[in-house]
């Protein structure tokens, strides 16, 4: 299957993996940003629920740590020009970097149900250990 082709299944499989009455629990606010600062966001995101370790091809090569939240829950408020869109395959996905430090801090999509939807690399996130978080392997490989 070429490159990219799987990327929007990607995501839903990984947003519907996710218990329904779970989602909305135990969100809380939390800051994150690229690693030189000058991409800044805050996001309102339920810690306590798995994030997602894929092995497709791009997830593979920059290790990403991904937590799902619908468009309403993000706010960047730092940054938009500094990020490049990267897309491949179907193009469904932005993965957004910093042209500045080049790291990934969240990918824009279309959940299930078309619904706009961010995929926070939680490894960006402010204060957070990313060594106490549940994370699930994906094998976004075989899509
Ligand atoms: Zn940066």
């Amino acid at each position: 299957m070429p490159d990219g082709t799987g990327r929007v299944v990607f995501l839903q499989g990984a947003v519907q993996d996710l218990p329904q009455d779970a989602r909305m629990t135990n969100l809380q606010n939390v800051a994150g940003g690229c690693h030189c600062g000058q991409v800044r966001f805050d996001v309102k995101m339920d810690l306590t629920q798995p994030m997602i370790a894929c092995n497709c091809s791009i997830c593979g090569k920059t290790g990403g740590m991904l937590g799902f939240v619908p468009a309403s829950q993000f706010n960047l408020h730092a940054g938009r020009e500094r990020l490049t869109d990267y897309q491949f395959g179907k193009k469904n996905i932005h993965h957004l970097f910093c042209s500045t430090c080049g790291v990934r801090p969240f990918g824009q999509g279309k959940g299930p149900d078309g619904q706009e939807m961010y995929a926070i690399n939680v490894r960006c996130l402010d204060n957070v250990d990313v060594s106490t978080l549940k994370v699930v392997p994906f094998d976004g490989k075989s899509l």
